[in-house]
């Protein structure tokens, strides 16, 4: 089809997730195909993909191992459901998980996304407690600016004021304590003060609150669509320490850091941290079909064990949960994990990232560079010296990224925060091309909007 029709037809008749269809309609993107880490629209323009088409793409598009995976499964099965029935590589699968995973991770429950596989982990805490005799144990604590996703449980979970202020009644209400974020703070004290403050924070409110509160969601180590905030070294540690002392489980959020983003196949490893619940989501499949998955402690499993007619049976499942293709492209992801040692090269390129990054920390509308690994947040300041942001009208992380795509590389803004994310794989001469392309464009477009 002639590709005018197709934007024609996107703009009737799509929705697009997460999108204003006014900038769609202003600036419609069609993507056809795709080869390693280059994404092509329907008129042939090509694009490096910067964010590993929304931060889950690990090897490349058309990577033909995962893509002859999903082609022999689909020759024994697509899909048959997971109730009450397992499969052959949701098993298979589900061990690989168990031998990755920090080792008091026993067991495996499966969904499909991210956000479901948050609501599981909340479900799962909420119930353990009533299971267990403690009904009261309720409530859960969260961080601020944290997310975990777009379902209602998850938005309840996470604190990113938009939500907060469209779907307010909607939502259960959690206990928020501060992120302790050295960048953003008010009296920019260095990082360990900061944490240690946060944590004295966390442990009043635990003292207070602990008999009712379920869990504690994080994310793991790094915040993303809440900020690309990294938290200061000793802080996941410290959350766990408090939640072991006042019995409360800590659920961490792995959906983005999960499958080597961070250096690690898990950013927990950062800090030798053991989640009570650990969700998994976006890099499972390489990015290629949509699996996530929910891992706990065998002491948590083990609360639910018992005949359907107590009610302690866990009520909850999706028709796709544990679908064939996706755990046969997940374990040939994981098997090309091993086979390209990519943890130890993503260390490599992290180090060539930062590098590359260096330079634009003297550009004077850039306030700061936050990296772990292969996730970078770039954020975009009128004021370098006070800190003072753009104004939010403006819009600069959106049209930044805008021009980022006119120059031939695609990302997303997350407020003005410019994010960099490419696949594991990219390659030297790929990072080097991405990063000039995100100086030009910041160049351009802070230099347009300070004027
Ligand atoms: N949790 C975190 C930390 C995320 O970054 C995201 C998505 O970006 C989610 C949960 C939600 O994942 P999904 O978009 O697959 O529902």
């Amino acid at each position: 089809m002639e590709s005018q029709k197709l934007v024609e037809k996107s703009s009737q008749y799509l929705w697009l997730p997460f999108t204003q269809m006014k900038d769609y309609d202003e600036n419609p993107l069609i993507i056809e195909s795709g080869e390693g880490v280059r994404l092509r629209d329907i008129d042939g323009n090509e694009y490096l993909d910067g964010y590993s088409s929304l931060w889950l793409n690990v090897h490349g598009h058309r990577k033909e191992e995962i893509n002859i995976a999903i082609k022999q499964q689909l020759d024994k099965i697509a899909h048959s459901t997971l109730l009450g029935a397992a499969n052959v590589p949701s098993i298979l699968l589900a061990e690989k998980l168990i031998d990755l995973a920090p080792n008091n991770l026993k067991r495996v429950f499966y969904s499909d996304s991210g956000a479901t596989s948050v609501e599981i982990a909340i479900k799962m805490a909420y119930q353990y407690w009533q299971n267990k005799g403690r009904g009261k144990k309720q409530k859960f604590i969260t961080l601020q600016n944290a997310y975990h996703g777009d379902t209602v449980g998850a938005i309840s979970v996470g604190k990113v004021d938009i939500f907060h202020r469209v779907y307010k009644s909607l939502m259960f209400d959690s206990l928020v304590v501060p992120f302790p974020d050295p960048y953003h703070h008010p009296e920019s004290l260095d990082p360990e003060t900061i944490r240690d403050r946060a944590l004295e924070e966390l442990e009043n409110l635990l003292k207070e609150h602990h008999e009712e509160i379920a869990g504690m969601t994080v994310e793991s180590i790094i915040q993303g669509a809440g900020g690309m905030n990294i938290m200061p070294k000793g802080y996941l540690k410290g959350i766990e320490k408090l939640c072991r002392k006042y019995e409360v489980l800590l659920i961490v959020d792995e959906v983005a850091t999960g499958f080597g983003r961070t250096g690690k196949m898990f950013a927990v490893e950062h800090e030798g941290v053991e989640p009570d619940i650990m969700t998994v989501a976006k890099g499972i499949t390489a990015g290629y079909l949509p699996i996530a998955a929910t891992l706990t402690t065998e002491e948590i499993y083990q609360a639910f064990y018992d005949d359907y007619t107590s009610l302690k049976t866990f009520f909850h499942g999706h028709s796709y949960t544990g679908n064939q293709l996706g755990c046969a492209a997940a374990l040939a992801n994981l098997e090309i994990f091993e086979k390209e040692q990519l943890v130890q090269q993503v260390q490599m390129k992290s180090k060539l990232i930062e590098t590359l990054l260096e330079p634009l920390s003297e550009h004077p509308h850039v306030g700061d560079i936050r990296q772990l690994g292969m996730i970078c947040g770039i954020e975009l300041v009128k004021d370098k010296e006070k800190k003072i942001p753009f104004e939010w009208s403006q819009r600069i992380g959106y049209w930044t990224t805008i021009k980022m795509r006119e120059l031939g590389m695609l990302t997303r803004p997350v407020g003005d925060t410019i994010v960099f994310m490419p696949p594991l794989v990219t390659s030297e001469k790929e990072l080097e091309e991405m990063v000039s392309i995100m100086k030009a464009a910041i160049e351009e477009m802070t230099n347009k909007a300070a004027s």
